[in-house]
């Protein structure tokens, strides 16, 4: 089967799926394309900040979100066994440390307002393989598979909005810097006790981060920083004195954790990792997010970064104008962000311990 667009946009995570409903409340047409049946997924980038929101605001589009259930982040607390001993408070016209938006939710408000527009065509459970590219060397669109089925995707412009391991940029040859950070990262989530306060909670554990993050509808991520390449050891060793740990730093979570984490099934494993590309686009194609600027959690630049991305890219395509040239000058402002960005990222991860001294 084939199909014909302006816009084929591939992936459907925050910074795609907010590219597709902004072309199509521009009347371009757009198909975005999602290799998962459903596009809500858990353990991703769930915390916006203040651009972020701004961003979303700016769309008329935090107003729905909202009503879908968000939880402003009050406070940043630094904790040594079990006693608070930092905490930092929002800026007064910030109002807060962070938004948790569960992903679900943000993904579903996108989708839904994308299509409300005629233009706009969402193929999930479509997982692009290859591109189709000219004599001319340009790319004019995807081959997927669509519910197992092998379909043709023309387009004037493909967006690689596909994520760190992006099928659509190793195909166009584009390449990556990639950066190890030295640690990964497992993440668990627990129901958050009683009279839990909207709060980002840290400590620091043999050296390594470990943080809390509440989230909207009562529960609690648990990000745990463990060394490189360690989990394989780790997970022959008992889970129960790992999560001594955890109950030593916060005791008040003893019952909950003891309830809800019941082996090592209940981690998920992030292999942590950076890249940076130099190129964002080429001949008839062009990349946002995490396809070209993989971002490590750490600040939880990510989310808001690709939907930064997405906006910028947004603002200069038009019905009349989807070519290449316009899209490098997005590039080279997004660019000059993401460099500042992952510098931010390395200088946090370097510091996390001295967050823990306390000058007199
Ligand atoms: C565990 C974790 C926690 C994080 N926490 C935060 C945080 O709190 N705040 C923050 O700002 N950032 C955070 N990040 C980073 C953030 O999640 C990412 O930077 C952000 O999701 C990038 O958005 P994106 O739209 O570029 O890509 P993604 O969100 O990765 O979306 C890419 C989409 O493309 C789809 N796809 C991939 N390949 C194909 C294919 N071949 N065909 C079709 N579809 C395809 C994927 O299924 C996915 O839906 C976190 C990341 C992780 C992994």
């Amino acid at each position: 089967m084939n199909y014909k667009t302006d816009v084929c946009v591939v992936g459907a995570g925050p910074g795609g799926a907010l590219l597709a409903y902004l072309l199509a409340k521009q009347n371009v047409s757009v198909i975005l394309l999602e290799r998962h049946q459903k596009i809500a997924k858990a353990f991703r980038g769930e915390h916006l900040n203040e651009e972020g929101e701004a961003i979303l605001k700016k769309h008329g589009l935090f107003s729905h979100v909202e009503k879908l259930g968000v939880l402003a982040m009050e406070s940043l607390e630094y904790w040594e066994n079990g006693n608070l001993i930092k905490s930092i408070y929002p800026e007064p016209e910030v109002g807060h440390l962070g938004i948790h938006v569960p992903q679900a939710h943000l993904l579903k408000v996108l989708i839904e307002e994308a299509e409300k527009f005629p233009n706009f065509t969402l193929m999930t459970n479509t997982r692009v393989v290859d591109l189709l590219i000219n004599d001319d060397a340009r790319i004019y669109g995807v081959k997927a598979l669509h519910e197992g089925r092998e379909i043709r995707i023309e387009s004037q412009l493909t967006v690689g909005a596909d994520g760190r391991y992006s099928t659509v940029r190793k195909k166009a040859g584009i390449e990556v810097t990639n950066k190890k950070h030295g640690y990964d990262l497992l993440w668990a989530r627990i129901p958050a006790p009683d009279n839990w306060a909207p709060s980002i909670k840290m400590a620091l554990i043999d050296g390594f981060q470990l943080s809390l993050f509440t989230q909207a509808k009562g529960f609690i991520q648990i990000g745990w920083n463990i060394e490189e390449g360690s989990f394989p050891e780790l997970r022959k060793q008992s889970f129960t004195t790992f999560l001594d740990k955890l109950i030593k730093a916060f005791p008040v979570l003893e019952d909950t954790v003891k309830e809800n984490i019941k082996s090592w099934n209940d981690f998920v494993l992030l292999d942590v990792h950076s890249n940076f590309s130099e190129n964002w686009g080429k001949n008839g194609v062009a990349f946002l997010g995490d396809a070209v600027h993989t971002m490590t959690p750490t600040g939880a630049f990510g989310l808001n970064s690709a939907m930064k991305d997405a906006d910028c890219l947004a603002q200069i395509i038009t019905p009349e104008r989807i070519n290449q040239l316009d899209l490098m000058q997005c590039e080279s402002e997004r660019k000059k962000e993401i460099v500042k960005l992952q510098a931010i990222q390395i200088e946090k991860e370097k510091n996390f311990a001295t967050q823990f001294i306390i000058y007199s």
